[in-house]
């Protein structure tokens, strides 16, 4: 490859910003930044910006640009700060960019991720929630500007590697059967069922193989990160949700399967590091060294596997729903999710009270096509109110 690829790392501070940064690191002759963005943590990206030298940084607001241009301030840098929305936009779409790497969490990554799609980028897509929120709105400005999407999520980034190349002719066409989507079961797989109310953000943080940020840490312990992960895998790879069957294996080694008409199941395998699956989408289809120790299966000794318990986990059963529903339902489901995780986080309601918020959400009446962005939208402000008054009803 001669050609320097520019990439955008949309949410640069967080854990898969950081892990996607390690392995550019690593390839300077393949990889150079063009931007980076971050939210909060403005030290953290002035520390980036220092290391990678990008052309752009982009911050929420006026003061935050202040700050971060305060701190690269003895920096020899000509990085230009930008703002909010439009700069994250702009950053995705930019005529020099190749790469966009979109790993904002939640809602707020939907539009600059589809501002990368539409500009035709290579778009490596960690943020799910944008998918879950628009699909087929996604997929279309997929087709349609012939960007290139490749799944950061372990278990879609496997089941990409697994399913046969020409797998956008059809599932069945390729004699694909199933697609195993594999789970840890998270940190309360095993709790007593009556703790669950009790469990601490701290609990349900301490994610047992994988280390990532506070958000999907809570999904993965509610398993409404496996109830995303399946309307993101119909997506994905234009499957049904009753394609789709969750497994639990608890030492997140096999990161999922495809299940072949002619008996042959494919996995792949690997340490649950997010560098594999990172690595694997920027130089695909190329492979290149991502710092990822080789696996030892004399050390692991034995994989395990069951069935998902849905008295345990309610969010999959409401995620199933909303996947079997369509339209905006799972636009809700993630607005909603996102409210009561962040309340959740707050200490203002009960780990088991995420899957009551969302339950309440969704008996509400929706639109029920998601036939533009603004409805898609729509939808999700209506869930994000509804949500609210939940905890308001409640004095939380
Ligand atoms: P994180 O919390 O560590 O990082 C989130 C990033 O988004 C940060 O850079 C933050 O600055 C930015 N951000 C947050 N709110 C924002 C806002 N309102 N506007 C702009 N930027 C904002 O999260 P993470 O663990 O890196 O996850 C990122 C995404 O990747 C999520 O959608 C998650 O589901 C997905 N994902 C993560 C992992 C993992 O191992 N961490 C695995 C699979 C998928
Ligand atoms: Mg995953």
């Amino acid at each position: 490859m001669s050609v320097i690829q520019q990439v955008t790392v949309l949410g640069a501070t967080g854990s898969i910003g950081l892990s996607t940064l390690d392995v550019i690191a690593r390839h300077p002759q393949r990889y150079q930044v063009f931007a980076l963005t971050g939210f909060s943590r403005l030290t953290e990206l002035a520390t980036l910006c220092i290391r990678h030298e990008p052309r752009y940084a982009v911050v929420p607001d006026a003061a935050a640009a202040r700050e971060l241009l305060r701190q690269l301030a003895g920096a020899d840098l000509s990085t230009q700060v930008l703002v909010g929305e439009a700069g994250l936009c702009a950053v995705a779409a930019d005529p020099e960019v190749d790469t966009v790497m979109a790993a904002i969490v939640g809602a707020a990554g939907l539009k600059p991720t589809l501002a990368a799609v539409e500009a035709g980028k290579k778009v490596l897509l960690a943020n799910k929630e944008a998918l879950v929120m628009s699909g087929a709105l996604f997929m279309q400005a997929v087709r349609k500007s012939n960007a290139v999407l490749l799944p950061i999520d372990s278990e879609h980034n496997a089941i990409f590697q697994c399913l046969p190349v020409d797998y956008a002719r059809g599932l069945a066409h390729g004699g694909v059967r199933r697609i195993l989507l594999t789970a840890s079961g998270g940190p309360f797989r095993q709790t007593p069922l009556a703790a669950l109310a009790d469990v601490s953000p701290e609990q349900a943080c301490a994610h047992p193989n994988w280390s990532m940020g506070r958000k999907i840490s809570v999904d993965s312990a509610s398993m409404m990160n496996k109830g995303l992960e399946l309307i993101e895998a119909c997506w994905l790879f234009d499957a049904r949700p009753a394609q789709i069957e969750i497994v639990i294996h608890p030492q997140s080694v096999i990161h999922s399967l495809v299940d072949y008409v002619d008996g042959s199941v494919l996995a792949q395998l690997g340490n649950p590091d997010m560098r594999t699956p990172i690595s694997h989408a920027l130089a695909w289809p190329e492979r290149i060294d991502s710092g990822v120790a080789p696996l030892d299966l004399f050390a692991i000794g034995r994989l395990d596997f069951s069935p998902p318990d849905e008295e345990r986990f309610p969010c999959l059963r409401l995620a199933r729903q909303a996947a079997e529903a369509g339209g905006t339902r799972p636009s809700m489901l993630n607005a909603a999710n996102e409210v009561a995780v962040a309340a959740f986080l707050e200490r203002r309601i009960r780990f088991t009270e995420i899957a009551s918020i969302i339950d309440d959400v969704l008996s509400l009446e929706a639109p029920g096509q998601a036939s533009d962005l603004d409805v898609v939208l729509a939808a999700d402000q209506d869930a994000r109110i509804s949500a609210g008054l939940w905890l308001e009803r409640r004095g939380r």
